[in-house]
C-alpha cells in the first residue's frame, strides 16, 4: 500500500486571520519547458506586488518599509505586549497588501502605543528608513504616524455607502483631487453609445486633477508604475521564449504590447487570444483585473494567477460546458433576457502554482474573464475553478467545531458530511462556467447602468444560476452527483451562509458592504421572507440560539428561480432603481442582534474567519552554461519570511 504523506495544511493564526499552505500536486510530473514556464510567469507574478500596495492607499508602501525595518532592526525586548502587538500589526498589513482591512476595507487600529513606534523608529540607523530624499526622521513621523494612529483620517479603503462622495471618501489610491461627479462626468464624456465595441474606459489608470484638469495617468512602461510594469515584461519575455504553442506565444506578445502602450484596445486583442487558448496545459492571468477595490467598479486591482490544468477534475467542468446551450435554454428567465446562442464557455479545474498581487494571500477559488461585456457576448470567457486551493480549505477545516455549533440537527449535518465538498465545488462550477456567462443585455443597455450596485447584481446571477440547476435532475443524468438529494447540502449551506454565518466576518455596528457577501445576503434574506407564509425556510430558536432550518427544499429551489429570473432583468434592462431597492433591502443592513449571538458562538469557537495562502518557492537548477535544466519546488517557507523576501527581492516601487 502507499503511504501517504501527511501534509500539513495550516501554517499560522493571527487578528482574524489564518494562515494556509497550498500543494501543487503534478508540478514534478510536468515537462522542463513548462516547468521552466512556470517558473518564468511567477517571477512575473510577483514583481508586481508594490503595484497592489500603493493602490490600495498612497501611504502603503512607506508605511509598509517602515514597519520592516522596524521589525528586522528592533533593539528592545521582542517578547513585550507591545512588540506583539505591533508584530500582528505587520502581519495584517502583509496580508491586506495595506493597512485596510482586505475584506472589510477598514483601517487596522494598531494594538500599540504611539509612543512605543516613536521610540522603535528613533532608536533605529537612519540608514535602514525609507526616508525620502532630504526628509528628516521627525518629518517622516509627522507624514506617517497620524495616517496610522488617527482613525479619523482615511479610514476606509472603499465606501460604498449610499450618498457619500465615494470617490473623495474612500482611501484608494485610484483618484487624486476629483469628486465622484467629476470622474463621472470625465468617463461620461469619454463613452459613445454608438460604438459596438467599447474598451474598459479608466481600467489601467489613476484619475488626478492637475491645475484645474482633470486626467489620466496611465499604468504603463514610460507612465505610472513603470518600474514594476518593467520587471514584470522582462520576466514575460523569457517566458514568450518558452511558451507552450504558437496562440499562447502571441498572448504573451500581446500582453508584452499592453504594457508597452497602456493601449486598452490592446488589452481587448489580449483578452480575446487569451481566452481563445484553450489548449495550452500552463496558463496565467498578470494584469490589471479585477474593479472591487475602486469605488466606481471602473479601476482594475493589479493580480496574477500561475496555474496548470488539473486533467481528472476538468472531466466535470467539460460535462458541464458541453450542455451549456441546454442549460441557457431552460433557465428560469425572460426568453427576451436568455442567449440565442452561448459561446465559448470554455471551464477547466486548474492547479494554482503561484499567486500574486490581489490574489495573494487571499484568493478566488473561482475565476472567470474577461471581464468586458462586448468580448463576453461575442467571444465567450474563460472560466477555472482552482482545484489545490478548495482542497487546502477543505482540509484545513475538518473538524473545527463549526458545523458542531451551528448546523441544525443531525439529518442536516448528515447531508453536509456526505455531499458538501462536492456540492460546494459544483456550485462554484456552475457559478464560473454557466452562470456569469448566462444570459444577455438589451440593446441600448448601459453595462455600467447598474453603477456601484452592478457586482452585486453580477455576482448574485451566477449563484442564482448554479443554485437553481444544482437541484436539476439533469445533475444527476450527467453524473455529477450521485444522487437527488445532494443539492440539499449545498442549499443548507448557502442559507446558513447568507442569513447567519458570514456575518462573523462583519464588526459589530457595521453593514455588509462587499458585493459577494451582499449578494448571498441578498439572495437568503429575499428567499426567507419570499418563502415566509409556506414555512420554506425558518429562523428557529433553541436554547438560546438561532438555527436556520429548510423545511421545503424543493419550493427553495422555486424561489431561486424567481429571484433568478428577477436579478436578470434588472441586469437586462440596467434598471438602477430595482438594484438598488433590492441590495439596499436585502443585502446590506444587519440584524444587531442576531449578529452579537453569531459573533459571541464564532468566538468561542477560536477560529479565523479568514483564510489566505503562503506560495510555494521555485528554485531553477542551472547548468554551467547558465540553462534551465530543473525547477524545483518547496514548501518549507514560512509567513513572515515568504513577505520579508518579496519586499526584499520584489520591491519594485
Ligand atoms: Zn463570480
Amino acid at each position: 500500500m502507499k503511504e501517504e504523506k501527511k501534509l500539513a495544511y495550516s501554517v499560522e493564526r493571527f487578528a482574524d486571520l489564518e494562515v494556509l499552505r497550498y500543494y501543487v500536486p503534478g508540478f514534478e510530473s510536468l515537462s522542463l519547458r513548462q516547468k521552466t514556464l512556470v517558473y518564468y510567469l511567477s517571477q512575473a507574478a510577483l514583481e508586481g506586488r508594490d503595484i497592489l500596495f500603493d493602490q490600495n492607499g498612497k501611504y502603503n508602501l512607506r508605511i509598509r518599509r517602515l514597519l520592516e525595518s522596524v521589525y528586522l532592526h528592533f533593539n528592545g525586548e521582542r517578547n513585550s505586549d507591545e512588540f506583539r502587538a505591533f508584530e500582528v500589526y505587520l502581519k495584517r498589513i502583509w496580508f491586506a497588501n495595506g493597512i485596510y482591512h482586505h475584506y472589510s476595507c477598514d483601517k487596522f487600529m494598531p494594538g500599540f502605543s504611539q509612543n512605543f513606534l516613536e521610540n522603535a523608529v528613533k532608536d533605529l540607523d537612519v540608514s535602514v528608513l525609507p526616508l525620502r530624499e532630504n526628509e528628516t526622521v521627525e518629518e517622516m513621523i509627522s507624514d506617517l504616524f497620524p495616517v496610522i494612529f488617527d482613525p479619523s483620517l482615511y479610514p476606509k479603503r472603499v465606501n460604498q455607502a449610499d450618498g457619500d462622495d465615494l470617490v473623495q471618501t474612500s482611501a484608494a489610491n485610484y483618484y487624486e483631487g476629483v469628486s465622484q461627479s467629476e470622474a463621472e462626468a470625465f468617463y461620461a464624456a469619454m463613452k459613445d453609445a454608438n460604438v459596438a465595441e467599447p474598451v474598459m474606459y479608466g481600467l489601467n489608470s489613476r484619475l488626478v486633477k492637475e491645475n484645474g484638469v482633470v486626467k489620466e495617468q496611465v499604468w504603463k512602461i514610460g507612465g505610472m508604475y513603470s518600474a514594476a510594469i518593467e520587471k514584470i515584461v522582462y520576466w514575460l519575455r523569457k517566458a514568450e521564449e518558452v511558451a507552450e504553442n504558437k496562440s499562447q506565444h502571441e498572448v504573451i506578445c500581446l500582453l508584452v504590447k499592453y504594457y508597452e502602450t497602456g493601449d486598452l484596445k490592446i488589452f481587448d486583442e489580449y483578452s480575446i487570444e487569451w481566452l481563445k487558448d484553450t489548449s495550452s496545459f500552463v496558463d496565467f492571468v498578470n494584469g490589471f483585473i479585477e474593479t472591487y477595490g475602486d469605488p466606481l467598479g471602473m479601476k482594475a486591482s493589479w493580480e496574477s494567477i500561475v496555474n496548470f490544468k488539473d486533467v481528472k477534475a476538468t472531466a466535470r467542468t467539460e460535462t458541464i460546458s458541453r450542455h451549456a446551450q441546454w442549460f441557457e435554454e431552460h433557465s428560469p428567465v425572460d426568453e427576451r433576457f436568455k442567449k440565442e446562442k452561448v459561446t465559448g464557455v470554455s471551464a477547466k479545474v486548474i492547479t494554482a502554482a503561484m499567486l500574486g498581487g490581489d490574489l495573494y494571500p487571499s484568493t478566488a477559488i473561482g475565476i472567470n474573464l474577461p471581464n468586458s461585456n462586448w468580448i463576453r457576448s461575442k467571444h465567450g470567457s474563460k472560466s477555472v475553478t482552482i482545484g489545490n486551493l478548495t482542497d487546502a480549505y477543505n482540509k484545513a477545516s475538518r473538524g473545527n467545531g463549526f458545523r458542531e455549533e451551528f448546523v441544525y440537527g443531525e439529518e442536516e449535518k448528515d447531508l453536509l458530511e456526505k455531499y458538501a465538498d462536492l456540492t460546494g465545488e459544483l456550485h462554484t462550477d456552475l457559478h464560473e462556467c454557466l452562470g456569469h456567462g448566462s444570459g444577455k443585455l438589451l440593446q441600448g443597455t448601459d453595462p455600467d447602468a447598474l453603477k456601484a450596485y452592478g457586482s452585486t447584481i453580477e455576482e448574485a446571477r451566477a449563484d442564482l444560476f448554479g443554485l437553481y440547476y444544482l437541484a436539476d435532475d439533469k445533475m444527476v443524468d450527467l453524473g455529477l452527483v450521485p444522487d437527488k438529494n445532494a443539492y440539499k447540502a449545498e442549499y443548507y449551506t448557502y442559507m446558513l451562509n447568507g442569513l447567519m454565518t458570514q456575518l462573523v466576518r462583519i464588526e459589530p455596528g457595521c453593514a455588509v458592504e462587499e458585493a459577494h457577501m451582499r449578494n448571498r445576503q441578498l439572495i437568503a434574506r429575499w428567499c426567507l421572507e419570499q418563502g415566509k407564509s409556506d414555512h420554506v425556510v425558518e429562523m428557529v430558536k433553541r436554547d438560546g440560539k438561532t438555527f436556520v432550518r429548510i423545511n421545503d427544499y424543493e419550493r427553495l429551489r422555486t424561489l431561486f428561480g424567481r429571484l433568478l429570473a428577477e436579478i436578470q432583468r434588472i441586469k437586462s434592462e440596467g434598471d438602477f432603481e430595482a438594484a438598488r431597492s433590492i441590495v439596499e433591502q436585502y443585502g446590506v443592513k444587519v440584524d444587531a442582534v442576531l449578529h452579537a449571538e453569531i459573533l459571541e458562538r464564532y468566538r468561542k469557537l477560536h477560529l479565523a474567519p479568514y483564510k489566505g495562502f503562503v506560495n510555494p518557492v521555485y528554485s531553477p537548477e542551472k547548468d554551467e552554461q547558465g540553462n534551465i535544466v530543473d525547477v524545483r519546488i518547496s514548501y518549507e517557507e514560512g509567513y513572515a519570511e515568504q513577505m520579508l523576501r518579496y519586499s526584499r527581492d520584489y520591491s519594485n516601487l
